[in-house]
């Protein structure tokens, strides 16, 4: 193998250009060519494809979004888009490529290496809601600047002696409300894998009141559904001052911290030595700080979980 590529698709996570820059160093140790394809799979599509240098990548380690731009791109998700990009890949003597996204990007990775284009898929989303990674790029990130967004909700909380509830993102993932509740000692997280009764919710408030809390902080997964929703069911059964704070892009912004970047270097490194190794059609991934790879087919077959222990964890900590 002497020349491959890498882009970025789906939602953007801090991070992505840490992946980028260690794919791209990585190659270029081992003495391949590297193009980078801007625009996601619609630049593979329409050709927007450039070679990367070791100084391409340089002064990027420390930026959110991603250098490479993102896109998403139904075309792509036919037969005819996915040929088309093949073609383009071909053209400039591509022979791999190199995917960092989500579980959708990973789809479409898994599509070009069914039609003989081999691909590696690597992490990253700031749901954390891939299986076969404990965590994915952005996600640590994202779990901080929402920590800094609720320490500050927590002091004008207290001021105010008023109930707040927190809507954070995670699609149909609750990882981020769970780490962040956890971490903030939010006196209730809910979450999309796990059931919740809205008596619960009040009783908990109240007991908190009883024993003279001066604020309460409720953490709301977006999949559970609308914060404001349930901040407005909490103000008519109690006679909370409730406030509603839905964080949204914030949380997919910012310089990544240095586990994320860390974690991009590694994750980055090993998709190229795994495409050196002749593979295709797979995803890395860390579990119990091992690098890891696994069929993309595979581990998207299984259902993202969350822990379990933590999640007990949290509730006995919010008593
Ligand atoms: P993420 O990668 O963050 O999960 P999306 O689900 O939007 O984001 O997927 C990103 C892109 O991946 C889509 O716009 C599309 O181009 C491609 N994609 C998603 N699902 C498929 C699929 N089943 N087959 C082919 N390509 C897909």
């Amino acid at each position: 193998m002497k020349r491959i590529g890498v882009l970025t698709s789906g939602g953007d996570s801090p991070g992505m250009n840490a992946a980028i820059r260690a794919v791209v160093r990585k190659a270029i140790f081992h003495k391949l060519e590297v193009y980078g394809v801007y625009y996601g799979y619609a630049g593979l599509i329409s050709g927007h494809i450039e070679k990367l240098e070791i100084g391409s990548v340089g002064d990027i380690i420390h930026r959110g979004g991603t250098m490479l731009y993102t896109a998403r791109c139904e075309e792509f998700k036919t037969l005819e888009g996915q040929l088309k990009a093949i073609e383009q890949l071909k053209k400039l003597g591509i022979e791999a490529l190199v995917v960092i996204g989500g579980d959708g990007s990973f789809q479409g990775a898994k599509k070009l290496t069914e039609h003989g284009f081999p691909c590696i898929g690597v992490p990253g989303t700031i749901d954390n809601d891939i299986p076969g990674t404990d965590f994915t790029i952005g996600f640590d990130t994202a779990l901080n600047t929402i920590i800094q967004a609720i320490d500050k909700i927590r002091d004008t909380a207290t001021s105010h002696e008023r109930t707040y509830v927190i809507e954070v993102m995670g699609r149909n993932a609750g990882d981020l409300a769970l780490w962040s509740g956890l971490a903030d000692g939010a006196e209730t997280i809910l979450i999309p894998e796990e059931n919740y009764e809205m008596s619960d919710v009040i009783a908990r408030l109240q007991r908190g009141h009883a024993r003279g809390k001066k604020h309460s902080i409720i953490v709301v997964a977006e999949g559970v559904g609308s914060g404001m929703d349930i901040g407005k069911q909490i103000q008519e059964q109690t006679s909370f001052e409730t406030r509603v704070t839905v964080l949204g892009h914030i949380q997919r912004g910012g310089s990544p911290t240095a586990s994320d970047r860390v974690l991009a270097s590694r994750l980055g490194s090993k998709a190229v030595e795994l495409l050196l190794d002749g593979q295709a059609g797979k995803m890395v991934g860390i579990q119990g700080n091992i690098l890891v790879s696994h069929d993309i087919d595979e581990a998207l077959a299984k259902k993202h979980l969350i822990d379990q222990d933590m999640y007990q964890l949290s509730k006995e900590l919010s008593i």
